[in-house]
């Protein structure tokens, strides 16, 4: 029987981790399929309790479901207990849930050793900057600083993880746009820059932006124009994906395969 994998997300038609896993299953001559499951927030927990029984070895799970990933599994790793989300499942034999995430690793991996003894500058204060701060101070960053538009927010997430706040952002040696602006591509890129309280300040060396999409994000295109080393979020849905993806299967994941499908390019 054909083994499956998924992404659960409500919605995940736009999710591009599909592609990305089949083309690393074909590549490795496995019998695996990797499917987008659409479930809507009430019916989560009952729909991925049912899901090793059909044949699933793990999931990804995505926007609005991370939390409540962590709260059925029956065992979950440090990095998913301290973030307070999970990105990950993995289907034991015994039907036992494993939660894992993988964002954190994922957006190490993307930036390589960059992080150790550096500052950064987190702007959001939502699921994805936890893991962001998370696998910041992990990598040994020297100082992580959390801006968000919301600064209870901000407050909440640095007590939860032993890091500072600012109450606007100002110069740092990394900076990481976690937030959702530039996700409308309506929005006029000077006004997502204002919205983030960029206007006034010169891109830092190392610029990440977790958006991904055709051209440039605003805060991409910002740091770009400002001579910064710019990643967008690609490269980190390739490394979580890559890192799920060794869970389950325990093989090495093929990373060029999975980053050329991710980017939709044909090799
Ligand atoms: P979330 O929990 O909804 O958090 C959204 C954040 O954006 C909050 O900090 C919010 O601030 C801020 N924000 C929203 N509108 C704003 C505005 N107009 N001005 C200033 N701040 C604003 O979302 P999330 O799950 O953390 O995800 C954040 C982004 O990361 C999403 O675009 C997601 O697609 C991306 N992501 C990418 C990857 C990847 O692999 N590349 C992985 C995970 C997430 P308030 O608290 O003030 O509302």
């Amino acid at each position: 029987m054909t083994t499956l994998c998924g992404v659960v997300g409500w919605p995940v038609a736009h999710s591009r981790s599909p592609a990305m896993h089949n083309a690393a299953y074909a590549a490795l001559g496995m019998d695996w399929n990797y499917l987008a499951l659409p479930v809507e927030p009430d019916l989560f927990a009952e729909t991925v309790r049912a899901l090793p029984g059909s044949g699933y070895r793990g999931i990804n799970v995505t926007v609005p479901h991370k939390v409540a990933a962590l709260a059925l599994a029956d065992e979950a790793s440090a990095a998913a207990r301290e973030i307070g989300a999970s990105n990950s499942l993995r289907f034991d034999a015994d039907g036992w849930i494993v939660a894992e995430n993988t964002d954190a690793g994922g957006f190490i991996d993307a930036l390589g050793e960059q992080p150790a003894g550096r500052t950064a500058l987190v702007l959001g204060a939502g699921g994805a900057a936890r893991a962001i701060v998370y696998a910041l101070r992990e990598a040994g960053a020297a100082e992580v600083r959390v801006w968000n538009r919301t600064p209870e927010r901000a407050r909440e997430l640095a007590a939860d993880l032993g890091v500072s706040v600012v109450e606007s952002p100002g110069a740092a040696d990394i900076l990481v746009n976690s937030t959702t602006v530039g996700l409308d591509r309506a929005l006029p890129a000077a006004d997502a820059i204002e919205a983030l309280g960029l206007a006034d300040l010169d891109p830092p060396p190392i610029v990440v932006d977790l958006l991904y999409g055709e051209g440039d994000s605003p805060v991409c295109a910002w740091a770009r124009r400002g001579g910064a080393q710019v990643f967008d979020g690609l490269e980190m849905l390739v490394g979580q994906g890559a890192r799920s993806f060794e869970d389950w299967t325990g093989r090495e994941a093929p990373i060029d395969v999975m980053r050329a499908a991710a980017r939709g390019v044909s090799r």
